[in-house]
């Protein structure tokens, strides 16, 4: 069957520039695109998944080609109760590539249906990863230019807790 919707997933922790750029390359090619944010504590988010979900509102407006939902548990479980195959990435440079590779062979095998697209972003934002924008937060540096400005006032915020920025930094070591 054809296919007019696209899920896009990701962490989105937060939401940068590189993200939006791909969210809005795919609204051009799908009617609609559903923006999974993982719920998923494995890369030990700084955000909780409503406040990541809120960036992201808060960054599209209103947008009716654009939902934006929690994904709790796998991607393919997903897409079957979206009914939606279409999966969409970002590839930034070829270091996203083994990874990416191997997770849409993975997802494929677990859900025949599923295709995974790769959208690369303007040149500009090749560079940009959630890690790296928080990375530059932690250490006072000015992240307006990377990252839209709820997602920018939401960093200063929570970093500016010492608790908080004592546990991301942990984080990020590790
Ligand atoms: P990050 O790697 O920044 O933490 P996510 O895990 O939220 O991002 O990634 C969600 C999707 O967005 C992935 O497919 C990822 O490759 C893509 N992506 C992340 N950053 C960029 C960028 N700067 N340009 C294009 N795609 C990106």
């Amino acid at each position: 069957m054809k296919q007019t919707r696209a899920i896009y997933p990701g962490s989105f922790d937060p939401v940068h520039l590189g993200h939006l750029d791909v969210i809005m390359r795919s609204t051009q090619i799908f009617s609609s695109v559903i923006i999974a944010v993982a719920a998923s504590k494995a890369k030990g988010p700084l955000f909780g998944v409503d406040v990541r979900i809120q960036m992201l509102r808060d960054s599209l407006g209103d947008n009716p080609a654009i939902e934006i939902l929690p994904l709790h548990g796998l991607l393919v479980d997903f897409a079957r109760e979206q009914g939606v195959f279409t999966v969409i990435r970002g590839l930034r440079a070829v270091s996203d590539f083994e990874f990416e590779f191997q997770m849409a062979l993975m997802n494929r095998k677990l859900e025949p249906r599923l295709e995974t697209i790769y959208l690369t972003p303007k040149e500009d934002y090749t560079y940009l990863s959630s890690r790296i924008v928080k990375e530059v937060a932690l250490f006072g540096g000015d992240v307006e230019k990377f990252v839209p400005a709820p997602a920018a006032a939401r960093l200063k915020q929570a970093l500016g807790d010492p608790a908080i920025a004592e546990q991301a930094r942990l984080r990020q070591k590790s």
